[in-house]
């Protein structure tokens, strides 16, 4: 590859956790105005501002933390003699809904590799006493800028199996899960639109299926809406036991009311798999690629396939305001909490009631911890709700 290409590269796959995009070269420039319009930037600059005004100040007060080791002054956690933190408190056994591993598109990642640590994305134990990690905002907002200009320079080393990406393994997760008390996470591919790369989707199948890891790690499938063949891919995946289906319309530059994609959402009423998405805009990707999470364009996918349960990975994330009237209207969408900070969690339980609200954690960008504190904090003193939002509603989700 160009330097060029490199760099471009690097930017796409980073668009996959964070939303940090795709250059104009691969063909996101312009479109329609009313795709993304001055009212659309203006208010997601009024969510960051409101949100940094507010942190801290909400009914729980400061939540800030040195480190994810820090969170062991949590009265749920504790460290062991090796450092690794570790909960105490007694959990239902947690289904898990948004992990991924590493994105090794062009070298298969030894799955069974443990490492002492895990550098996480957000690699906030890197040094002690740790990073300043506030769970009262949006997650990525504890990325400095200096962390994120580094970030597709990182992912593109993953993608050959190099760098923190080597820690990504699934042997990794499940050495976390056992820390935390997760039983089981769904584990979320994403097909990128990239030359001669693996389909993650298959590469982890077979790593679970290999490793006997059925019981532990729950194979999702992800297709691009782009390609002609991708209801059959999606039906041979499902034959293969995919339990669900990941699309990431940043990262995979589609409008997810575009006809690929309810090509796709048809497949999912035949097989009943629900629909994981990334959803709203994280505010870091370039604004160019915004236009594809935005919530308006959500909407019509969700109200043609009512019997498709649609999952709004990290809740519409800082479009949260608009994720929330439409799964008010729509009884099939359910918010992921993964990445909302402790305020936002606890204004979806206030505006929508426990139900349809599911635990993740976007891993390995953040330690397990993360989200379980913030939702220990939120559901503290109600164990009906804990436990819904720790495991019950992600088994209906896959029921
Ligand atoms: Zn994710």
């Amino acid at each position: 590859m160009t330097r060029l290409d490199r760099r471009a590269f690097g930017r796409l796959l980073l668009a996959g956790g964070v939303g940090v995009g795709l250059p104009g070269a691969w063909g996101c420039g312009g479109g329609d105005p009313a795709d993304y319009t001055p009212e659309d930037a203006e208010q997601l600059l009024r969510q960051e501002r409101e949100e940094a005004e507010r942190a801290g100040r909400g009914r729980f007060g400061p939540l800030r933390f040195r480190g994810y080791r820090g969170l062991a002054e949590l009265p749920w956690f504790e460290l062991t003699s090796e450092g690794r933190l570790r909960t105490t408190a007694e959990l239902p056994g947690i289904l898990y809904i948004h992990a991924h591993l590493g994105m090794d598109f062009y070298r298969a990642l030894d799955q069974t590799r443990r490492s002492d640590r895990v550098r996480h994305w957000l690699d906030c134990d890197a040094e002690d006493p740790g990073c300043a990690l506030d769970l009262d905002v949006y997650v990525n907002a504890n990325f400095t800028e200096a962390e994120h200009a580094a970030l597709p320079w990182q992912f593109l080393e993953g993608a050959f199996g190099l760098g923190p990406t080597r820690t990504h393994t699934a042997a990794n997760l499940l050495a976390e899960m056992d820390d935390v008390g997760v039983a089981q996470a769904a584990l979320l591919p994403i097909a990128a639109a990239l030359p001669f790369a693996a389909s993650l989707t298959e590469r982890w199948t077979r790593a679970i299926r290999e490793n006997h890891w059925q019981d532990r790690l729950l194979p999702f499938a992800s297709v691009d809406p782009h390609d002609p063949d991708a209801p059959a891919r999606l039906r041979a995946h499902a034959d293969a036991g995919a339990r669900g289906v990941k699309l990431h319309p940043e990262m995979q530059r589609f409008f997810p009311d575009e006809p690929g994609a309810m090509a796709l959402y048809q497949v999912c009423r035949e097989r009943a798999l629900p629909v994981v998405f990334h959803a709203g805009r994280s505010g870091i990707e370039p604004e160019r690629i915004r236009k594809f999470a935005l919530m308006r364009r959500y909407e019509p996918a969700v109200s043609a396939f009512p019997e498709v349960r649609f999952v709004f990975g990290h809740g519409g994330a800082r479009d949260l305001e608009r994720a929330i009237p439409i799964a008010r209207v729509h009884a099939n969408v359910w918010l992921g909490l993964s990445s909302l900070g402790v305020s936002q969690i606890d204004r979806a339980l206030e505006a929508l009631g426990p139900e349809r609200l599911l635990f993740g954690s976007d891993w390995p960008f953040y330690h397990l911890a993360t989200p379980l504190a913030k939702i220990l904090i939120v559901t503290r003193g109600d164990p009906t709700v804990r436990d819904a939002l720790l495991r019950h509603n992600a088994e209906a989700l896959l029921a």
